[in-house]
């Protein structure tokens, strides 16, 4: 896949904002700030996009009716218009709208947060009884005590490619974006002289620096006292049984009362999507403590297992070996809220961290408003309740 991005040579000279990470929201970031007219360097220590961080795997689900707080509505509001015009510039689907079926306790997290942020920002949510279900997804079942809805609106991003686009799109701003190269430190350098940035090839000097390192941040960020934990997540691709192709069948996702967290899937996408065929399956709730620059243990038999016994009243047509695994990595907060910020301590410095497992989906929203903290300081966007206090 194209990235555009090159590798570090000669000297560089100073910039109006330097990105450290350049995954989901670096990649954003420095697409907005490039087609700002800024002068913007982006550094990574990967080729990107890579599947070391959070962003591997294929896709995410997006949805509006935010079961973790209404507030992020808006926010997700801005976000599908911003992924939607990135479509339209380079020319490729990113962004599937199959819906979604949430599937819980009426009284549960999922179905009342669901329903509430539905209500407050008026957004299509349908209650399903089972004769709705089985023309959504003939392959779901809700069990008796359990509610189910489906959200025209949710769907999936194709994750790396949408990485890919935004570096692009970057880069063709006049973006300078170098792999190998890792933020080693950073200080800033006090009144309006910027911040300067030690990389482990050069020191460079930028006007502001923007920290999305992902699962990287807490050592760099340690001075916040954030308390980020990051956990270790499996995912599996399943054989798909007739039917649930993309175009036939919603993505899906399942909140159990005795059980932490929610089961989602995905519709089984074409080969032309994706290189795995099969149904994709995870479950949504941080994971064993990892170490990032640790190998990482491979998804084990017994985790599948465990997710399939989740899963199987409500999708009993799933069923193992599967076909593929792979291990990303959640950077969780105690309340699995984000934290966007201005650095307190160091002037010039902006960060995002702390995405929890549900970030992806901002991804073109939070690159807009760390380009607005970077370049002025400030956001008009909504994401006071995102900020360090
Ligand atoms: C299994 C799994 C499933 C998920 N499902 C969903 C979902 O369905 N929907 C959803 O919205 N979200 C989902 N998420 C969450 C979402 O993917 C993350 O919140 C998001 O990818 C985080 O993006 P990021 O930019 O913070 O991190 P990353 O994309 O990991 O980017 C961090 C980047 O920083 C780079 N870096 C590290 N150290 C340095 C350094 N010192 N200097 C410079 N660069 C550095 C890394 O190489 C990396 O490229 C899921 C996550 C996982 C792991």
């Amino acid at each position: 896949m194209q990235s555009g991005i090159g590798q570090g040579a000669g000297r560089l000279e100073s910039f109006d904002v330097i990105v450290a990470g350049l995954g989901a929201m670096g990649s954003a970031t420095v697409d907005h700030l490039a087609r700002r007219g800024a002068k913007v360097l982006g550094i990574d220590p990967f080729d990107v996009p890579h599947d070391a961080g959070s962003s591997g795997g294929e896709t995410r689900l997006i949805r509006k009716a935010y079961f973790e707080h209404p507030d992020y509505v808006p926010l997700l509001a801005r976000a599908y218009e911003n992924w939607l015009s990135l479509e339209a510039e380079v020319g490729e689907q990113l962004l599937y709208r199959t819906g979604t079926v949430y599937i819980g306790d009426p009284d549960g997290e999922l179905i009342r947060g669901s329903r509430l942020a539905a209500d407050e920002h008026d957004l299509p949510l349908v209650a399903l009884d089972d004769r709705a279900l089985a023309d959504v997804h003939p392959f779901l079942r809700c069990p008796e005590g359990y509610a189910a809805l489906f959200e025209p609106d949710a769907g999936f991003l194709l994750c790396e490619r949408a990485i890919a686009a935004q570096v692009r799109r970057a880069s063709s701003h006049g973006a300078t974006l170098l792999s190998g190269e890792r933020l080693v430190r950073f200080s800033s350098t006090g009144g309006d002289a910027g911040v300067e940035v030690v990389t482990e090839r050069r020191t460079v000097r930028a006007g502001a620096l923007v920290v999305t390192t992902g699962s990287w941040a807490p050592a760099l960020l340690a001075s916040l006292g954030l308390s980020l934990r990051v956990t270790r997540q499996p995912l599996f691709w399943l054989p798909a049984p007739a039917g649930f192709e993309l175009g036939s069948v919603p993505c899906w996702a399942v909140q159990r009362p005795e059980a932490p967290g929610l089961f989602y899937g995905f519709p089984a996408l074409s080969d032309g999507l994706g290189s795995n065929a099969g149904i994709k399956l995870a479950h949504h709730h941080p994971g064993e403590v990892a170490d990032p620059d640790a190998p990482r243990l491979p998804a084990t038999a017994r985790e599948l297992a465990s997710l399939l016994g989740a899963v199987a009243p409500f999708l009993p047509a799933l069923a193992g070996p599967a076909l593929r695994s792979k291990v990303c990595l959640y950077t969780n907060t105690p309340d699995g809220h984000f934290v966007v910020d201005r650095h307190p301590g160091q002037r010039g410095v902006v960060f995002a961290c702390g995405f929890s497992g549900h970030g992806f989906k901002f991804a073109s929203v939070m690159g807009e408003a760390l380009a607005d903290l970077a370049l002025e300081g400030h956001s008009d966007l909504p994401i006071g309740f995102l900020g360090l206090r």
